[in-house]
């Protein structure tokens, strides 16, 4: 007897995603359809796989869309700080009696050599640098840097992102760099020497194409403002593409 081929939406944007799709490219059992938010200018798109590009609406609009698509599998390998994809795609999938699985990647873990400030948002991150002027190095993203910008301390910023951060949320003195990971430990050195960074702010994204800065950050002894994860409810969930790819063939 012939089996059905499975369809599958894979939420992305991660290396998770990229590589799930990778194993799962020359597989005649599953049918892959792979979704991005349209976040970046300049994606870089698997081969021969469907790409569907922006948002689907909310809750509504992604339960309809699993609908109409014959959906029998959603897997959410978006970025540990997507909360809101991840909150629409398991509500989203409960509805549909979808089956569902997140991949969220382990959060990094401070050693003791590490000198860490965890906050809990963007704000806090930007009262955490104290009142004397620094030399930080932004590595948020483009989008939550406005705290910064409201700052009433005039740091100095290096921000770096894949693509430049609008104009309107630029601090006044931030210089942008654009820049795809993953980054290596001697890169990570020489910028922070070169510069002469005090403070490096990150998000708490976990995984490995962007930890060489915290390593540099600890070889150099700079403090590290982290950003804590948002809280997620409770769903199934695995932590890597790996186990994600043999749940798949136990559906
Ligand atoms: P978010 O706040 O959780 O999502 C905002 C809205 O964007 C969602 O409600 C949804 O719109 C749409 N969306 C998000 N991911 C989507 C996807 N894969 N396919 C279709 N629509 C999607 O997400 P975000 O933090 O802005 O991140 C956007 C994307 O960038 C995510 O896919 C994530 O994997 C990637 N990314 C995020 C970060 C980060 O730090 N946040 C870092 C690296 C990559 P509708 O409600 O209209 O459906």
């Amino acid at each position: 007897m012939t089996q059905k081929v499975k369809s599958v939406l894979i939420l992305g944007g991660t290396t998770e995603a990229t590589a799930l799709i990778k194993s799962l490219s020359n597989n005649r059992q599953v049918k892959i359809i792979l979704s991005l938010a349209g976040a970046t200018k300049t994606p870089i798109l698997p081969e021969h796989i469907m790409v569907r590009i922006g948002g689907f609406g909310g809750i509504e609009g992604l339960s309809q869309w699993l609908i109409q698509h014959a959906i029998d599998i959603l897997i959410d390998a978006t970025h540990p700080f997507a909360a809101q994809i991840t909150h629409n795609a398991w509500q989203a999938a409960q509805k549909t009696k979808t089956a569902f699985l997140r991949i969220n990647r382990p959060a990094w873990q401070a050693c003791e050599s590490d000198c860490w400030h965890p906050v809990a948002n963007m704000a806090q991150a930007a009262q955490a640098l104290g009142e004397n002027p620094l030399r930080v190095f932004l590595t948020i993203g483009r989008k939550d840097i406005f705290p910064f910008k409201e700052c009433p301390i005039r740091h100095e910023y290096w921000i770096r992102s894949v693509d430049r951060p609008p104009e309107v949320l630029l601090p006044v003195n931030a210089k942008t760099i654009q820049a795809r990971g993953p980054f290596d430990e001697a890169s990570e050195i020489q910028f922070l020497q070169t510069h002469h960074i005090d403070r490096l702010v990150t998000k708490n994204s976990g995984g490995q194409a962007t930890i060489a800065k915290l390593i540099a950050a600890r070889k150099l002894g700079i403090p590290v403002v982290m950003v804590q994860r948002p809280e997620t409810e409770s769903m199934p969930m695995v932590q890597t593409w790996l186990e994600a790819f043999e749940w798949l063939f136990k559906h």
